[in-house]
């Protein structure tokens, strides 16, 4: 077989093109210091408000600025909602608290310090069986104050379990795919049977660390995501005048 030279670099052009469209969005903007319960943020970057199957919870809270992560916790968030798009189409997502740009304290959780924890909201369906956004109300602490019952119901809305369960199966292959670990992961641990019993609940249970103990908010509502990245010491440390938050 004869292949001319404008074929190879034809071919050449081709990967080039591949590999520049796979890097992600954010190159290396941001750099994390200390813990998810201790640390700060430097280059942190906004979520996106909204995209075709996603919105954030609150648009008070984005425009307070509480919606800010590292930035290569944003493009492992925003590929497993364009995941999700062709897994679970029609499913409509909701993200919740993040962090500060800068990070520190973010009252009043005890992590969301260092741009690595994300809370996200369960996606439920109403008493037609239709995808809906959780009503994210000021009323209700902007959804962190609504209690799901035994049965994960809350008035007219029950959590989708399936649907739960494909986004962290996504959070699991997009994070793996650009190097970044999932640490922790806090749900209600009464509904982890539940989680576990979908499609995707075996391979979740074997790849995704959930936290085994009773957290100190309940985690009906919302899962509770810790990414693990390489961060650098705090170098400003306890002497700063931080302290752990409450
Ligand atoms: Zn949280």
């Amino acid at each position: 077989m004869f292949l001319s030279p404008g074929f190879f670099s034809l071919a050449a052009y081709a990967l080039i093109g591949a590999l520049i469209s796979i890097q992600p969005a954010h190159a290396d903007v941001s750099r994390c210091y200390g813990t998810v319960a201790m640390g700060r943020l430097e280059g942190g970057v906004k979520l996106p408000t909204d995209g075709a199957n996603f919105s954030a919870y609150s648009e008070l809270a984005v425009a307070a600025g509480r919606t800010y992560v590292h930035a290569k916790v944003a493009d492992v968030i925003v590929a497993s909602y364009a995941a999700l798009q062709a897994s679970t189409p029609g499913v409509h997502y909701v993200y919740g608290e993040t962090g500060w740009a800068a990070g520190g304290s973010f009252k009043p959780h005890r992590t969301h310090q260092n741009g690595l924890s994300v809370d996200f909201f369960v996606p439920v369906r109403d008493a037609q069986g239709r995808s809906v956004p959780l009503p994210t109300s000021p009323l209700t602490r902007f959804g962190y104050d609504m209690e799901f019952d035994a049965e994960a119901r809350h008035g007219e809305h029950r959590i989708d379990f399936p649907a739960l369960a494909e986004h962290l199966y996504a959070l699991h292959r997009a994070a793996r795919a650009q190097g970044v670990g999932i640490a922790r992961v806090i749900f209600d641990t009464a509904y982890l049977p539940a989680l576990f019993a979908t499609p995707r609940g075996p391979s979740l249970r074997q790849h995704l660390p959930f936290m085994k103990g009773k957290p100190w908010v309940r985690h009906d509502e919302h899962y509770h995501v810790d990414f693990a990245l390489a961060c650098r010491p705090d170098d400003r440390g306890p002497a700063s005048g931080r302290t752990r938050t409450g």
